[in-house]
């Protein structure tokens, strides 16, 4: 059984919380929800609340977008390590043209959520993590 299901996972996104899965045995967080930790694959799992604070790991710029995204292109796909451990994927809210290798290892938050409208292949909106640059 899921502990955190998907759609309330994403539901606190759009609410600004970003939601993971503490372990009980290897006390690793797990993100986006699964049904097993993803470092131990236990099912001991409690949620908590993250911090959203993390580093950026890397990014990459979607100009030529999958079918489905070509309002929304060029828009930045970025990793994002979290304090807690984990990495998650986003979107990064940064001018595209200003984007380079020196946003690599700045500090990040989640400033919210990113929802897409979806496509044929997605049944509906989904939204994921919108992260920004911290200054210092
Ligand atoms: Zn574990």
């Amino acid at each position: 059984m899921m502990v955190l299901a998907f759609s309330a996972y994403e539901e606190a996104l759009r609410d600004g919380r970003l939601l993971g899965l503490r372990c009980a045995a290897c006390n690793k967080v797990t993100i986006p929800p699964q049904a097993v930790c993803q470092w131990c694959a236990s099912r001991d799992m409690k949620v908590e609340q993250l911090s959203g604070e993390g580093v950026l790991e890397t990014f990459t710029i979607i100009r030529v977008p999958p079918e489905g995204f070509e309002e929304e292109a060029p828009y930045i796909v970025c990793l994002v390590s979290l304090k807690e451990g984990c990495r998650i994927i986003g979107r990064l809210d940064h001018d595209v043209e200003r984007a380079d290798q020196s946003l690599i290892g700045k500090k990040v938050r989640m400033k919210g959520a990113y929802t897409w409208k979806g496509d044929k292949f997605s049944a509906g909106s989904h939204s994921c993590p919108l992260f920004e640059t911290v200054e210092g």
